[in-house]
């Protein structure tokens, strides 16, 4: 059995099917016991694992269908963000985010959460207008804004059925351009953070939480020239990767030049390994009120994850109403860590981590490695009771539970 990107996770399911046509999917799903989505396998945990069988829609065409009037795009299950983009930008579309790379499945980040950057950017789940999902009958049902479902059923783990199309606003195709700054003190970022994170359409910090400045801002603008300097911090004089020593040719065009929407708001191109392709992820995102407790909590821990961290990254994502969102109901910060590929020494270290965030209401990414469990993970994520009677409603005999939802949710 194959394990995920990461290599951290075999998939202990039965077995992958790769149904040629949504019918046959349908079917599958109908008949068996225990299934699951199989998405692009970018998460770092059993999240997407099954006790039955995982269905994998790559086998199913990407059916990218623009509809210029609505300002839409209706996409496949099984659809990654590159291809998307691409097809989108040939007929001068956009999405108005996207993660760090565009190797991931639409379907696959919009579940469990998957976001970029940017104080006005919500989450990608944000962008979704209709999800169609076969249920565990086999039935596809389609939910839309309207539906009183709708803001349980975007971020929702695999949980609720196999999602074959989703449907997302596009706006005109646009230029960004990306410029990374090198050494921003943490003084500044402290004195006023919504200084630092309004500073562009996009903005990353990558800091090792150690030592008095940020190493590198990623920035990343629609309007105009980049300043000379952002707050104190210079241009970078060379392409930059965030991870030291790393290979430049896997980043997207950096020093101001304007590219193409998709090829600047992703750290990585579509043709190359994503990060270094060694490593572990985790991420917490703080309501935006305490994310400067949060920073100095991590500050505080920074000579603890050092032996351990690969580096960090601080983005903004806005509020939204879907309910397992790591932004529900609050403008969040996400404080992300890359770890080294060294499962006991980063589980070892999860622990400190929570015990200094989860009390400022951090919420763990879905598709990353963290140990909260059942009234851990409730107390911040405010819906979960919600979400999990929406499951036992659409799901009752748990056809597409797994190990970890019955970690997450526990006992409603
Ligand atoms: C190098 C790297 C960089 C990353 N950068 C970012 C980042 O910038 N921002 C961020 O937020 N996250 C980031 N992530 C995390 C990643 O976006 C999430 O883990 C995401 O869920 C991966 O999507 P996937 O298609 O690989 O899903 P998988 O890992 O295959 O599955 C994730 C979940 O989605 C479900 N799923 C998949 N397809 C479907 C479907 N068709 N219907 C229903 N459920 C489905 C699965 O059952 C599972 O529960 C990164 C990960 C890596 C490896």
């Amino acid at each position: 059995m194959e394990t995920n990107w990461a290599g951290n996770h075999s998939y202990r399911a039965v077995g992958v099917c790769e149904p040629a046509s949504v019918d046959e999917l349908r079917d599958v799903v109908a008949r068996e016991d225990r299934v699951r989505a199989l998405g692009s396998r970018h998460s770092f945990t059993d999240i997407g694992d099954s006790a039955g069988l995982l269905v994998s829609l790559a086998g199913l065409p990407a059916d990218v269908e623009i509809d210029p009037d609505r300002r839409q795009v209706t996409v496949g299950g099984g659809a990654r963000y590159g291809e998307v983009a691409e097809a989108l930008h040939a007929k001068g579309w956009a999405l108005a985010n996207l993660a760090s790379l565009p190797h991931i499945s639409v379907a696959g980040a919009v579940a469990t959460g998957t976001h970029g950057s940017g104080d006005r950017n919500g989450s990608l789940a944000t962008a979704v207008v209709a999800v169609e999902i076969v249920g565990p009958d086999g039935a596809i049902r389609r939910l839309t804004r309207t539906d009183p479902d709708f803001d349980g059923s975007v971020v929702a783990l695999g949980a609720l059925g196999i999602v074959v199309r989703l449907t997302l606003d596009i706006e005109p195709a646009y230029d960004v351009r990306q410029t990374v700054y090198t050494g921003l003190s943490w003084d500044a970022v402290l004195t006023d953070l919504d200084a630092v994170t309004a500073g562009a359409y996009s903005v990353s910090l990558f800091t090792d939480w150690v030592g008095d400045r940020v190493d590198q801002v990623w920035h990343k603008s629609r309007a105009g020239e980049p300043p000379a300097d952002f707050l104190g911090a210079p241009r970078a004089d060379a392409t930059r990767h965030m991870l030291a020593g790393a290979d430049v040719a896997a980043v997207t065009g950096q020093h101001g030049v304007p590219g193409p929407w998709h090829e600047r708001l992703p750290h990585f191109r579509m043709a190359f390994t994503p990060s270094r392709g060694e490593e572990l992820q985790s991420e917490y995102l703080v309501p935006r009120r305490h994310a400067a407790a949060a920073i100095t909590e991590l500050r505080r821990l920074g000579p603890r994850l050092a032996p351990v961290l690969q580096v960090g990254e601080i983005r903004t994502v806005a509020a939204d109403r879907l309910w397992l969102s790591g932004a529900y109901g609050t403008d969040a910060v996400a404080l992300h860590f890359t770890w080294v590929r060294d499962t006991p020494a980063v589980y070892a270290l999860l622990p400190a981590i929570e015990d200094a965030l989860l009390p400022l209401g951090a919420r763990p990414h879905w598709g990353k490695c963290f140990v909260a469990t059942g009234a851990a993970v409730r107390a911040v994520y405010p819906r979960l009771d919600d979400f999990a009677r929406l499951r036992d409603r659409v799901d009752p005999a748990g056809k597409f539970g797994n190990a970890f939802l019955d970690r997450v949710l526990g006992s409603a």
